[in-house]
């Protein structure tokens, strides 16, 4: 079982990798990915990251079938499912790195960002869970958007949204918790960039 800070170093390696355009034969782009494939699943980490097509976990940390279990949402928000999901592989494969990943220009957060300045009529329940779980990320940051800064906006929301998340998998949950207290889990927040394709983790362990 590797250790949070060994298996963050394995996700930014990877992410070196997948920037400098040297694919590992294992991963999921590699060409010989139909032999590899493990019986059975042995994730080192878990990625809650944004269902944004642009920025698939195991792609952009260049890992195999079977390293990574991922969950995807837009907005990469935490409910209760996700929760349910990450207590599940945390106990169950021993995963000592739980990354919330967002990236910019989220599209979660522009359309929060819209709602907030032209609610819409009518919003789908659906639509609106997610929506409502954005909203306190983006608030606070309207203020730049009415002195013409929409980009820092942005920046700011992103960085929010994800760190919400964050506090939420540290504190929403009696298992987690007691896997944070006393088997090593850490659960960091971090960026991926469309425009570099780089992940920044927001701090280091
Ligand atoms: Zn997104």
């Amino acid at each position: 079982m590797l250790s949070a800070l060994e298996s963050m170093e394995r996700l930014r390696e990877g992410n070196t990798r997948f920037r400098e355009s040297l694919r590992q034969e294992t991963s999921i782009g590699g060409r010989t990915r139909h032999l590899v494939l493990p019986q059975e699943q042995d994730p080192f980490a878990i990625i809650l990251g944004c269902s944004d097509a642009r920025v698939p976990a195991e792609i952009i940390f260049d890992q195999g079938l079977g390293d990574l279990f991922v969950i995807r949402v837009a907005g990469n928000i935490v409910a209760p499912s996700q929760v349910g999901s990450i207590e599940f592989a945390a106990a169950k494969f021993g995963c000592r790195l739980v990354v919330v990943l967002g990236h910019s220009q989220c599209g979660a957060i522009l359309a929060t960002l819209d709602e907030l300045q032209q609610p819409p009529e009518h919003q789908s329940r659906g639509l609106r869970s997610i929506v409502d779980r954005v909203r306190p990320s983006v608030e606070p940051w309207l203020e730049l958007e009415l002195g013409g800064d929409r980009e820092a906006l942005i920046r700011h929301a992103v960085r929010a949204n994800v760190q919400c998340s964050v506090n939420h998998l540290r504190h929403g949950s009696e298992i987690l918790e007691q896997l944070i207290l006393k088997e090593g889990l850490r659960v960091v927040g971090a960026e991926y960039s469309l425009e570099t394709g780089a992940v920044e983790f927001y701090e280091s362990l």
